[in-house]
């Protein structure tokens, strides 16, 4: 399974590799060849900063080393691209009793970014962990929410807990859901919300809420944020916002399948100092990743 969503990623991803070694192996190394590797970089969404850092260490390497040979070159690029990836990150993902309560994973981003379809694949990771999971659809402004996030649930084998009524308190359903978790004696509880972009100021009051109200009944060990890997620098100002609300722990990145902007995991770990823990490669059930930063670049560079 790691392989073919290794290929997929490979796929969309490896055209900013690809760019890489073709700039890199033209010629001499001299500053039109740099700018075009900072475009390609900035194109792939590295961020400024990410970019400039990792062409000033090639280029000292490059002082210190001298130019290297076509056969180094690969090598050189994986281990810089690594190094800004940060494989020193811990990217579990907090979903184990701790003591004698059940774990909280509490799941905000904006609609449409992938979050209810992202909230039923972890599930699914999880049971076949044979851990026992309960999901709470604290999204009740669309009752399709809640109904989407029960069908997830019917699939995986798990109970849902959710409300009729739409409208219903969210912060109400979390904490019901919290709570059954706490009954049932389960390993975690993933809490899906709501995430209408329109009503910022509404959206985070009632973030925050959640949060306050889940905390009356047990803490919140994980807080993902996911956001769609498509919409570039538009997501990470879209991630600030939350950022503001939660105390995010990681990010699930979703839709990697279906961009070349791989860059994007570099700069959402940098802005917000959290590691990208999970990503989402397809509509299936099964494409949900944990994100592997060497198979990540090995796939970049493919
Ligand atoms: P929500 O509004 O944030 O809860 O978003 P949904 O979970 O309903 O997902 C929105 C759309 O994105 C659906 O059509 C999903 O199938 C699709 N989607 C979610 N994750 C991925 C992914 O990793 N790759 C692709 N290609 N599509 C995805």
């Amino acid at each position: 399974r790691m392989g073919r969503l290794r290929g997929r990623l490979a796929g969309s991803n490896s055209a900013m590799g690809k760019g890489l070694l073709g700039i890199l192996s033209a010629g001499t190394l001299d500053e039109a060849v740099w700018e075009e590797v900072e475009d390609t970089l900035l194109g792939a969404d590295l961020g400024v900063e990410a970019t400039t850092e990792l062409v000033d260490n090639l280029r000292s390497r490059v002082k210190a080393e001298g130019a290297p040979a076509p056969e180094q070159l690969e090598g050189w690029l994986h281990e810089e691209l690594l190094k800004l990836v940060d494989p020193s990150m811990d990217r579990r993902i907090a979903a184990s009793r701790v003591g004698d309560r059940p774990a909280v994973v509490m799941v905000v981003g904006v609609n449409g970014t992938g979050k209810t379809t992202t909230v039923g694949k972890l599930a699914r990771v999880l049971v076949a962990e044979d851990k026992q999971v309960v999901l709470g659809a604290a999204d009740t402004f669309r009752a399709a929410a809640a109904d989407q996030l029960e069908t997830w649930g019917a699939r995986v084998g798990v109970p849902t807990v959710r409300s009729q009524r739409e409208g219903a308190d969210p912060a109400a359903v979390a904490f019901d859901a919290v709570k059954d978790a706490h009954e049932s004696e389960a390993d975690v509880v993933i809490i899906d919300t709501a995430g209408r972009l329109h009503n910022k100021v509404g959206l985070m009051d009632e973030l925050a809420k959640v949060k306050r109200v889940i905390e009356k009944r047990s803490p919140i060990d994980e807080c993902i944020l996911v956001l769609d890997a498509t919409t570039g620098q538009n997501g990470m100002r879209q991630a600030e916002v939350f950022a503001k609300a939660v105390n995010i722990t990681g990010v699930a990145l979703t839709k990697l399948d279906g961009t070349a902007k791989g860059g994007i995991v570099v700069l959402v770990q940098r802005e917000l100092g959290v590691p990208v823990k999970l990503v989402g490669l397809g509509e299936g059930a099964d494409d949900l990743a944990p994100f592997d930063p060497k198979a990540f670049v090995d796939a970049v560079l493919d």
